[in-house]
């Protein structure tokens, strides 16, 4: 019972801080039971872990929101929103030194996501799970301030928060409707031939480069697709959206300056995580797979067959096994390449403003100029066609600078003040009347990527006493051990909890790596573990760090990692 928590604090008040470890355990409030999990060595160290669990029949939500995983997902997601607030509405309480009398919890972005900070069981009880910054003077133990926080600052922020009767029901409805008009839109791509859908009305433009909010309404034009290119896709909920498809081939989207090509594409990137209502980009979706690539030179590579991109570098003949600590920017994006197909991806998306020119494009002059023998890159240009015909992965790509693909593209874009027009027709037509002479580089055909097997024993997250320590840096990075693995043009990891759980997600592969498993088996192997068991897989007690991540960007992030060494299947 709670009594238990109050007599402990009642006993350790005045005590060394090292006497809270006296209150781990579960304890029954009204209404939900409190879990203190893991104790802080001191009040300036990271805070302590706690969890409410509130059960399905006091939590009270009706089985329409806990019916499916989605559902859960979003509801969970919601709330995690709520308490987040419910944290900032609470006047800042400084119950001592240090980060005394804190409440903290994952603080999610603009993606509804599953999260491990709230977690809706399928009986529809609720858990969350946060830190509280347990109270102390100096390293004192200050056992009133710690009643107070957990006999009132806990409680208010639970039920203002999480049970069914605090929600506004037709707030979280939006939320649930939302999530799974998503998903629905996002599986109906494929049979519609499409990789990607962007709703009419939807709002693209964000706040500013720093803050992924939208655009304010009245400075941001709304999405309006091209007749040619309109879709109409019936929702559960919404009923009947129309927007513009983006057909699967290749795709080019053209413009001036400025015109909102970039901010199209970043709006597809996205597009494989659904968004809050209010966002702007709710019906804005990219099939699962679709995978960003640019140039990153000084990335690491370790054995990829790079060779469908590039062959014969100065010293390194052999580009089917290519590694190197410091990769240029073409050897890098044709790595990015590989690797983001190594794992299954079936688009591309690619910017311009992030590539490597000479990986894009080779006009005719310049062929002539350094002739075959001499350049060993062959710029995607003619390497897309065989890349769909064969491997069936898509592509599309931001171009303002060379018409040279338009006679490899299947859908031309253009973007004018933000609005896109269906330019295929005169692109071909000026394709017929401007020939460009290049000759096709490449021998037309796309083979499959080879796999590579990772060796566990290259994986190492040690350091000092610590059999594994493993830190996000944010989005930009992860700390393993004594390296750090740089993800800052990993562009679809969108949420520092992601990374946090990619970071673990490191060494739950490296559980399952042996001598026959290609990273794919054993990423795909990791997203199996996460689908059964929940992002809980993750750690040794349950943790509010965690959010939901892609097979591509675990295997982003291996393939990343300095020490890696890995073997190529046979
Ligand atoms: P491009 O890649 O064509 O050079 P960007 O996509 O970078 O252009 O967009 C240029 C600027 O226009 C950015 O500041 C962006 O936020 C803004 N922008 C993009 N789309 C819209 C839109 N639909 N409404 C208003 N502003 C937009
Ligand atoms: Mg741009």
């Amino acid at each position: 019972p709670a009594g238990d928590l109050s007599s402990t604090l009642r006993r350790i008040d005045g005590r060394g801080y090292g006497a809270y470890r006296d209150c781990r355990g579960a304890y029954a409030f009204p209404g939900y039971t409190l879990t203190i999990n893991h104790v802080q060595a001191d009040p300036f160290a990271a805070p302590s872990r706690v969890r409410v669990r509130v059960p399905a029949g006091t939590a009270g939500y009706p089985s329409s929101c806990t019916r499916t995983k989605g559902r859960r997902i979003a509801l969970a997601d919601h709330l995690a929103r709520r308490f987040a607030a419910a944290v900032d509405a609470r006047p800042r309480r400084q119950r001592g030194s240090g980060k005394s009398g804190s409440i903290a919890i994952a603080r999610p972005g603009r993606e509804i996501l599953e999260r491990s900070s709230v977690v809706v069981a399928a009986d529809g009880a609720v858990e969350a799970r946060f830190t509280v910054g347990l109270p102390a003077r100096g390293r004192t133990v200050l056992g009133r301030e710690a009643e107070r926080l957990f006999f009132e600052d806990v409680p208010e922020i639970v039920r203002a928060s999480l049970p069914y009767a605090a929600v506004d029901a037709e707030d979280l409805a939006r939320h649930i409707r939302t999530n799974e008009d998503a998903d629905h839109l996002r599986s109906s791509l494929d049979a519609l031939g499409l990789v990607g859908f962007v709703a009419d009305g939807a709002i693209l433009p964000r706040a500013s480069g720093v803050d992924d909010r939208p655009l304010e309404r009245e400075r941001a034009v709304p999405f309006a697709s091209p007749p040619s290119l309109r879709v109409s896709v019936d929702l559960p909920h919404r009923g009947t959206l129309t927007g513009m498809g983006v057909p699967k081939g290749i795709t080019l989207i053209v413009g001036g300056g400025f015109h909102g090509k970039s901010t199209l594409l970043a709006a597809l990137e996205r597009g494989v995580y659904n968004h809050v209502p209010g966002d702007g980009r709710e019906f804005v979706v990219t099939d699962a797979s679709a995978v960003k690539i640019r140039a990153e030179d000084g990335r690491r590579v370790e054995n990829v067959d790079i060779s469908p991109f590039i062959t014969d570098l100065p010293g390194r003949p052999d580009t089917r096994s290519f590694s190197t600590e410091n990769a240029s920017g073409s050897t890098s994006q044709a790595a990015n390449i590989v690797e983001a197909l190594e794992v299954g991806a079936s688009v591309l998306l690619i910017d311009e403003d992030t590539a490597a020119t000479n990986m894009m494009i080779r006009d005719r002059r310049m062929q002539e100029l350094v002739a075959g023998g001499n350049e060993p890159i062959t710029p995607f240009i003619d390497r897309a066609r065989p890349l769909f015909h064969d491997a069936h992965v898509s592509s599309v790509l931001v171009i303002g600078g060379s018409g040279d693909y338009f006679e490899i593209a299947d859908t031309v874009i253009r973007l004018k003040e933000y609005l896109p027009e269906d330019v295929t027709a005169e692109a071909r037509d000026i394709a017929a009347r401007y020939a460009t002479g290049r000759l096709t580089e490449g021998d037309g055909n796309f083979r499959q990527v080879r796999q590579r097997i990772p060796h566990a024993r290259s994986i190492d997250a040690r350091k000092g006493k610590y059999e594994a320590k493993v830190s996000a840096v944010g989005t930009r990075a992860i700390r393993f051990g004594l390296h750090e693995i740089d993800l800052s043009a990993v562009a679809q990891i969108v949420d520092p909890a992601q990374t946090a759980a990619i970071g673990r997600a490191i060494l739950l592969a490296r559980s399952s790596m042996d001598r026959e498993r290609t990273l794919r088996e054993v990423v795909a192997a990791v997203m199996d573990a996460i689908t059964a068991g929940g992002l809980d897989v993750l750690s040794p007690y349950p943790s509010g760090d965690y959010a939901a991540f892609r097979p591509q960007e675990l295997a982003a992030a291996i393939s990343r990692l300095r020490s890696l060494s890995a073997g190529q299947a046979p």
